[in-house]
């Protein structure tokens, strides 16, 4: 910590977003404190895959490949995927993305999320802060001009407080302190909560949410399928929810079926054998049958959008900020694009010579992400409406809508762009 005592950013929750914040942060030449209530699973190659798996876009790659982290997770274990096939149970036509036709790689990549954050912690402690030539006079604010300070801002070690848990927050004019349950202060220009869903850091500070509760369940599990998945990304909307197959490296198909909350309940507690039948025919025998199974678990889904993303100095990212429905796979990438915008907005400030707190500075933040997050929540919001629904009319126009977006290629373009975070 500086002579002053004070850091520039506290982030709490290491998870995806804060794992990536606090190091990009720190990489960025700023005095950060992490604070994570517990020390992540670490991963571990002979594990089984875990359940939790998420899509990652491009441009979420390219931030973890910026970080130093991506050659770590591509050499453990991921699922690139080439292609994607989306149709609808009630309707015919389907949408076809081709990674070649949109000029990359991949569309996207399985990760487990324990992996991710595993990645994350494991630079945190080791990889990228063995120089510590921190320069204080670079980031001390009360030097007036701050020209030329990118330059002079060097890569330091975050001080990462775990298990740690944020018990009061006093923000101030000047800077906001953090009291931790350990009686741990912390005094920062910026204070970041990445808790997630359950943000103990927005409850705290009275920040309140809308959405609403999807009375649906993601059901996961991992399938052997009786044809290869052939490095393609699958989904069925069905008028329950919709079921996504993901293809994971080691052969298998991760498998997110929504359903309403009775059902899933009903499908959770379904023998091996029976799920296997229900799950191969709710996906159309699309890859034949389903051979073999984990155990399955299953999640709650929201929608949930901050009513700000910064109250003072205190800022919202990641999932504390906005919870979506996962049919679009993007929750991790929008929290990641956050910590994209987080890190910029505070670079810039440093070379103007802002105070990272000071509102202009954070409000271009929220403005910047918060438009972004809730046209993206709102859009998987009325698609999950708009295929949830048994109307025939209603299945009759999305038919349409999805055999016009089949067959238009620009608007292909459009739709792959936005879910690869090329805008
Ligand atoms: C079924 C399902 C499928 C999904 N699929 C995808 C997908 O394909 N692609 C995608 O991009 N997203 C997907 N998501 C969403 C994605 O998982 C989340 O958006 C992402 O994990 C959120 O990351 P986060 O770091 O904001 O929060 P979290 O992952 O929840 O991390 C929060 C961290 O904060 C810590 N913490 C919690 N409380 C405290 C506290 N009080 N003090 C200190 N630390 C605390 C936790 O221990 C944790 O480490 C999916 C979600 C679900 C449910």
């Amino acid at each position: 910590m500086s002579r002053r005592g004070e850091l520039d950013v506290i982030v709490v929750g290491a998870g995806a977003v804060g794992g990536a914040l606090a190091l990009g942060l720190a990489r960025d030449g700023f005095e950060v404190a992490l604070v994570e209530a517990r020390e992540p699973r670490p991963w571990r190659a002979d594990d089984e895959v875990d359940l939790r798996v998420v899509a990652l876009a491009p441009d979420a790659r390219a931030l973890l490949d910026d970080l130093g982290v991506w050659p770590s997770i591509a050499a453990a274990r991921i699922g690139p995927y080439r292609d994607m096939h989306v149709w609808d149970a009630l309707a015919p036509g389907e949408l076809h993305f081709d990674a070649a036709e949109q000029g990359e790689a991949a569309l996207g990549w399985i990760v487990e999320n324990k992996l991710v954050q595993s990645a994350l912690w494991h630079a945190l402690h080791e990889d990228g802060f063995r120089r510590s030539g921190f320069s204080r006079d670079a980031l001390d604010y009360s030097k007036g001009s701050r020209k030329n300070i990118a330059a002079e801002a060097a890569p330091t070690k975050p001080i990462i407080y775990c298990p740690g848990e944020v018990v009061e927050i006093d923000d101030g004019a000047s800077g906001v302190t953090a009291t931790l349950a350990d009686g741990t202060r912390l005094r920062a220009r910026v204070l970041v909560a990445a808790e997630g869903a359950e943000s103990s850091v927005r409850t705290r500070l009275g920040i309140a949410f809308e959405g609403r509760d999807y009375a649906q369940r993601a059901v996961v599990a991992h399938v052997a399928t009786e044809r290869p998945h052939a490095g393609t990304a699958w989904q069925r909307f069905q008028p329950g929810g919709p079921l996504a197959f993901l293809p994971l490296a080691d052969g298998r198909c991760s498998i997110v079926w929504s359903l309403p909350e009775v059902e899933a309940a009903r499908v959770l507690a379904l023998d091996d054998d029976a799920f296997r039948a229900e799950l191969g025919c709710a996906f159309d025998f699309r890859l034949g049958a389903i051979t073999a199974t984990t155990p399955r678990a299953a999640f709650p889904l929201r929608l949930r959008l901050a009513d700000r993303y910064v109250l003072g100095r205190c800022v919202l990212a990641g999932d504390a900020a906005h919870v979506v429905h996962p049919l679009a796979g993007q929750g991790m990438n929008l929290g990641l694009r956050d910590v994209a915008c987080v890190r910029h907005v505070l670079r810039d400030a440093r070379e103007r010579g802002s105070d990272l707190g000071a509102a202009h500075v954070l409000r271009r933040y929220e403005r910047e992400r918060r438009s972004d997050n809730t046209l993206a929540a709102r859009g998987f919001d009325a698609i999950e409406r708009i295929y949830g629904s048994t109307s025939e009319p209603v299945a009759a126009l999305r038919g349409v809508a999805l055999a016009f977006a089949g067959r238009f290629a620009p608007l292909r373009g459009m739709l792959a762009n936005i879910a690869a975070g090329r805008r």
